[in-house]
């Protein structure tokens, strides 16, 4: 299928000061969007148009029930101004495994791979050139139907929005404090916990709000059978460093399977360190910390990268790790990462995806 471009004759102006991006703010001249009609042979009209408010009919089943599914991914400027994506295979391939989970058609993902690369080659002015800063690429899919009863949809939307973010660490690496959430659940095995859809944002947002009215930045979700085995951190993946063992949890269905989690597995392996895949529970967490052998914590996706974890709380039990300063295999990790996806470091993984 060919990709068609019409180009805006419109453009807008580009944010003059890129320390103030923020994240999620501010869109492209541009957007990648393609049509599922069941009657029409599936996915068909894959193309590039100005960027443009979508209309839908009120009824639109993504109104409804909640029949979408969504990506993120960045593209990096390099000091030599080339423009690389991390591992852009991998969302597109996670798409997938989210549709297959929400009854959405399979995308087509050598299309979609060229879709997001003539998109960003396309918008290759947005993304942005001060340390740190990148192009969000925010792939998703909506089911379209214009009917209130519940079945899996037959028309649907695939679209990627781009929106240029400004560096996530302003000053450093600044470790955040995070609530073990004992109250609410975010996901069971059995339910929707891996496939990356808003539903289980919605489902996050009490639990998020209360820890941030606490002070904390975000919640650490157990798991919803037990209510003791910790999962991951609202759109974090997490890891515990110990003397001798890098412990994160092992996918069951129920968490998130990032691709930042995956890239750290293999570079600390690669490093020579000892990770495990394998449940976890927060008293063993304690019983670590108690003992003086919780070393470091840190959390992984693809908006902070590698996010130290300065403080835990579990009930009344406040746990301060590496007395709130970032430790030495999370900053390791996190100048690997960065220094692979901003192209400072040989990419010896094949990681990167090179933009024309
Ligand atoms: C996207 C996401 C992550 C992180 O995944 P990455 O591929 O590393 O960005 C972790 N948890 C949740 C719930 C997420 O939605």
């Amino acid at each position: 299928m060919e990709i068609k471009v019409t180009l805006t004759t419109n453009p807008k102006t580009k944010p003059s000061d890129e320390s103030k991006l923020g994240f999620g703010a501010i869109f492209t001249d541009h957007m990648f969007i393609m049509n599922y009609d069941e009657d029409l042979g599936g996915w068909h009209d894959p193309r590039i148009v100005p960027y443009a408010p979508i209309a839908l009919d009120p009824s639109a089943m993504c109104f409804h029930y909640g029949q979408e599914v969504f990506e993120g991914l960045k593209a990096y400027r390099t000091q030599d101004d080339r423009i690389l994506m991390f591992r852009p295979e991998e969302n597109l391939k996670r798409l997938n495994a989210s549709n297959e989970r929400l009854c959405i058609p399979k995308i087509d993902e050598q299309l979609c791979l060229e879709g997001l690369k003539k998109l960003v080659s396309i918008e290759k002015d947005w993304v942005p050139h001060l340390d740190g800063t990148s192009l969000y690429l925010r792939p998703f899919i909506i089911a379209t139907d214009p009917h209130l009863g519940v079945h899996p949809a037959k028309n649907l939307l695939y679209v990627v929005i781009c929106s240029p973010v400004g560096a996530y660490y302003a000053e450093g690496l600044n470790p955040v404090k995070i609530y073990v959430e004992t109250n609410y659940v975010r996901a069971v095995r059995g339910g929707m916990g891996f496939a990356k859809t808003g539903g289980n944002y919605a489902a996050s947002l009490k639990a998020q709000d209360e820890a941030n009215s606490l002070n904390y930045s975000q919640v650490l979700w157990l798991d919803g059978v037990h209510r003791k085995y910790i999962e991951e951190v609202g759109a974090m993946n997490i890891f515990f460093v110990t003397d001798d063992e890098i412990i994160t949890p092992k996918l069951e269905g129920s968490i998130l399977p990032g691709i930042t989690r995956k890239s750290s597995i293999e570079l600390l392996r690669s490093m020579g360190y000892n990770v495990s895949e394998r449940r976890l529970s927060i008293d063993e967490v304690c019983d670590l910390y108690d003992k003086g052998k919780l070393k470091e914590v840190f959390g992984t996706g693809t908006a902070a990268v590698v996010s130290p974890v300065g403080e835990l709380k579990y009930d009344d039990k406040i746990m301060v790790i590496n007395n709130s300063l970032i430790g030495d295999i999370s900053q390791k990790l996190y100048d690997t990462l960065t220094g692979i996806q901003w192209g400072k470091i040989s990419d010896n993984f094949n990681w990167t995806t090179e933009v024309k």
